[in-house]
């Protein structure tokens, strides 16, 4: 193994490995490298989001999202449970799908909105 230098005691070592959430499905496993003689974490590498992680942490911002649109339609719009179900489903489609649209076409939400005025006034004429 190569040597590295400490920036913090200035001696030139072999880092020594310090694994993070190990078993995780959400995480990749995160290294850290610390120094052996006065143990400060040198520099970190792995660690980021698996794909099944990504997922589930979608699907928990989708249910979050979701019942907080059911809460503010029902309890500070004043609709009905049923009716702030469906506005909820409304909203959650909107919401996401311009989220989405910003992020693959990477726009800004007032390019994405002129674009869209753009297509609506072509199918006018
Ligand atoms: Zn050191």
């Amino acid at each position: 193994m190569s040597k590295v230098n400490c920036k913090e005691c200035n001696n030139d070592v072999v880092p020594r490995l310090w694994h993070e959430d190990m078993y995780s499905w959400i995480s990749y496993r995160k290294n850290q490298h610390m120094c052996p003689i006065c143990g400060v974490t040198m520099y970190e590498t792995g660690g980021g989001t698996t794909p099944f992680g990504i997922v589930i942490y979608s699907i928990i911002t989708s249910v979050v999202v979701w019942w907080s649109f059911v809460f503010f339609w029902n309890y500070l719009a004043g609709f009905t449970k049923e009716t702030s179900k469906t506005l909820a489903w409304t909203s959650y489609f909107i919401v996401t799908s311009v989220y989405v649209s910003t992020k693959i076409l990477d726009l800004t939400v007032r390019q994405l909105l002129s674009k869209i005025v753009i297509m609506i006034r072509r199918i006018k004429i």
